[in-house]
């Protein structure tokens, strides 16, 4: 039987081959990788993020430049360490410029997002910013429980996945405290719902 490393190894592969998606030759004519997630394998807590930066794009890691650090203290904040959750993108390759993901984006690389679901298998979903949140909660049936991200940020939804009940979590993007650190403390403090959930 295919173990869970095999099935995201095989989501790798296809998008590393994945010519029909506009973000691919963008990705090969900078030498970038695409970005597929990182963490255990057992996590019960994924965050979703919207698409890989600069640097995540030269590295092929999740969250590792600017917008990272902050996610890093976030984190730490509720004692949380990074290698036991998993961290992931909607969108796995870096848009020009790092603008907003594209619909068509969304829908290319959105079906690699709900396998990683299906094979991680989390209790907690986090999904960070705009993007993220309307994806994750169309995908659970939720879609019209959603607001702007100010009013959605640090509260929590129940939904059903097929493996199981499971809780989505809206947070605000980390970026948000990237361009202006004095929203750091809100973002601590909507972190604060992972002790309770
Ligand atoms: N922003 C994201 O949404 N994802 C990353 O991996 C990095 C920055």
């Amino acid at each position: 039987m295919a173990t869970k490393t095999d099935l995201l190894k095989k989501i790798k592969e296809e998008v590393l081959n994945l010519k029909e998606s506009p973000l691919y030759s963008y990705r090969t004519e900078n030498k970038y990788f695409p970005v597929i997630g990182e963490g255990s394998h057992d996590a019960k807590i994924m965050f979703v993020g919207e698409a890989p930066g600069r640097n995540e794009a030269k590295t092929g890691r999740p969250f590792c430049g600017t917008a990272g650090k902050v996610l890093d203290e976030l984190l730490e904040h509720v004692n949380i360490n990074r290698t036991d959750v998993y961290i992931t993108n909607i969108v796995k390759d870096r848009p020009q410029q790092n603008r907003d993901p594209l619909p068509e984006e969304i829908k290319i690389y959105g079906p690699f997002l709900d396998r990683q679901i299906e094979i991680l298998q989390p209790k907690i979903i986090c999904a960070l910013g705009r993007y993220s949140m309307g994806y994750i909660m169309q995908k659970f049936g939720l879609g019209n429980k959603v607001e702007v991200i100010s009013k959605m940020h640090g509260k929590s939804f129940d939904a059903d996945a097929s493996y199981g009940s499971i809780k989505i979590v809206c947070l605000y993007h980390p970026c948000v405290a990237v361009y202006n650190p004095t929203r750091k403390d809100e973002l601590k403090k909507d972190f604060e719902i992972l002790k309770n959930v």
